[in-house]
């Protein structure tokens, strides 16, 4: 049924979003994907979905966020803030309402661009403090944007219950595996692909990949 209607993918170029944008193409008829430019510190990260975006052949949407900043102050938008995460605490990269403001200006576009199904990678399992991540606040949304627009979107999170490895797991299954691993950009230091090895965001990434890639190999054997 879904193969007849059009989907709009919050896409950051990241594992997360571009595992999203191959389940959205395996879905939907029609696919485009919408990135926030809010003044990341690396400006490679809007460079690296625009390369994907456009190998995939999905038409992209680049965004201004730029106000984010006006905003708040924080080690995503700030060079001149370390990227810190005490147990218990919010990283220093938090910015307070983002995944919010990210669906509404998406949904904004998406009615614009007749698609009513909107993807997005949030995930509630490695729920790190970020309360609009959270199934609940998804749900809630969906409501008041159907609400607000007077139009029956349905917001999909296909990694809401999933854990990183389960990620890289549903990558594989979409055949995205290498092209996850190799094209994408999660890294903190903007190295793509593996990473620098060294920031939370690659240890993440790494350990989950490991995990999948260690289950994958023990269910090979006999
Ligand atoms: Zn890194």
């Amino acid at each position: 049924m879904l193969k007849n209607e059009k989907a709009v993918v919050v896409f950051s170029g990241g594992q997360d979003s571009t595992t999203c944008l191959f389940w959205a193409l395996q879905q939907f008829r029609e696919v485009e994907a919408v990135t926030f430019d809010y003044g990341q510190r690396h400006r490679l990260e809007i460079d690296c979905a625009k390369d994907i975006a456009a190998e995939l052949k999905v038409q992209l949407t680049v965004l201004d966020m730029s106000l984010l900043g006006q905003l708040t102050q924080n080690a995503l938008t700030r060079s001149d803030i370390p990227i810190v995460h005490e147990e218990g605490e919010l990283p220093s990269t938090f910015v307070e309402g983002r995944n919010h403001l990210f669906l509404s200006f998406a949904a904004v576009l998406a009615k614009g661009v007749s698609a009513r199904h909107l993807v997005t990678g949030v995930c509630e399992t490695d729920f790190s403090g970020y309360p609009d991540c959270r199934d609940s606040f998804v749900k809630s949304l969906n409501v008041t944007l159907n609400l607000a627009m007077d139009y029956n979107f349905v917001i999909h999170t296909p990694l809401m219950w999933i854990d990183k490895a389960e990620t890289w797991k549903l990558a594989d299954e979409l055949g995205a595996f290498e092209f996850v691993r190799e094209r994408t950009l999660t890294c903190y230091n903007g190295v793509i692909g593996d990473g620098c090895g060294e920031c939370p965001a690659c240890k993440l990434r790494r350990a989950g990949m490991e995990s999948y890639l260690q289950s994958r190999q023990e269910a090979l054997q006999p």
